[in-house]
């Protein structure tokens, strides 16, 4: 069966000044997949998906959300998605369980703060203030508010940066877990395991182009074909199983 594209970005560019940040970039995303864009710090990510969430304005191209030209309807598009806010998005005064009744009068919705809680293991922190959680914490609350609006897609702006390894292997988890729910999932990340472990198919984004666009399997085995190998022996392990392996699994953060 045709996978039905759900983003469509077509020849996208986006200039500050005289600099230009996106140089017409080109790509689909299916629904239902998690989508990746990787690429140095700089390489325009972040602009491209906050045109896409209607929070900027693009120089020129066109973008198509669920059928939707973002030039015509701009605010159905904002209907469709769930976009994680920056920290300092998130009133100081309340907590997350009024946090997410705020959310839910916003968007017209009605969800039950303490299922939805639960579902990002923070049934502790009910009456918790934002501003007193662990990062990892901070970063299933505001993934569990993007889903407030029940979107079709939801886009993830590097979630996992600064978390320790229990804390990054738990939203990966929770990231599954949404997308088996029938969510699209568009994800920025410099974590290439991450990349490998999430993503049905990543853009690598260099300079405001994209320089490939694949499955991370079908991008490995490109390179290797090429005739690359990796310098050193490659041992069973790495620093990072000694890690999990000596701190255990669970998180340590609560
Ligand atoms: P990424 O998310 O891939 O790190 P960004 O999309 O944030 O990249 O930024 C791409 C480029 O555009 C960078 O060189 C950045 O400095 C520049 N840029 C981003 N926002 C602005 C802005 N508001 N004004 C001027 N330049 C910007
Ligand atoms: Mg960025």
């Amino acid at each position: 069966m045709e996978k039905r594209k759900i983003i469509e970005v077509k020849d996208l560019v986006k200039t500050y000044g005289d600099f230009t940040a996106v140089k017409g970039i080109s790509f689909d995303v299916y629904e239902n997949e998690i989508f990746g864009l990787l690429g140095p710090n700089g390489a325009g990510k972040s602009t491209t998906l906050e045109i896409i969430e209607t929070l900027r304005d693009k120089t020129s191209g066109t973008v198509i959300v669920d059928g939707i030209d973002l030039d015509k309807d701009p605010e159905t598009i904002k209907k469709l998605i769930g976009v994680q806010l920056q920290s300092s998005g998130y009133y100081p005064r309340l907590n997350l369980t009024e946090l997410i009744t705020l959310f839910c009068g916003l968007y017209n919705q009605d969800v039950n703060p303490k299922e939805l809680l639960a579902t990002f293991n923070l049934e502790d922190k009910a009456k918790a203030m934002f501003k007193d959680l662990s990062g990892g914490q901070k970063q299933r609350f505001s993934i569990a508010t993007t889903l407030i609006n029940k979107p079709k897609i939801i886009f993830l702006d590097e979630p996992t940066t600064g978390l320790d390894p229990q804390a990054r292997r738990n939203l990966w988890d929770l990231i599954l877990e949404v997308r088996s729910k029938g969510t699209t999932v568009v994800i920025t990340t410099h974590y290439m395991d991450e990349a490998e472990f999430l993503c049905d198919r990543c853009a690598i984004v260099d300079s405001g182009r994209i320089i490939a666009l694949e499955s991370p399997d079908a991008l490995i085995d490109q390179l290797v074909a090429g005739g690359f190998e990796r310098k050193k022996e490659v041992k069973k392990a790495n620093l990072e199983d000694v890690f999990i392996h000596m701190t255990g699994k669970g998180l340590r953060e609560e």
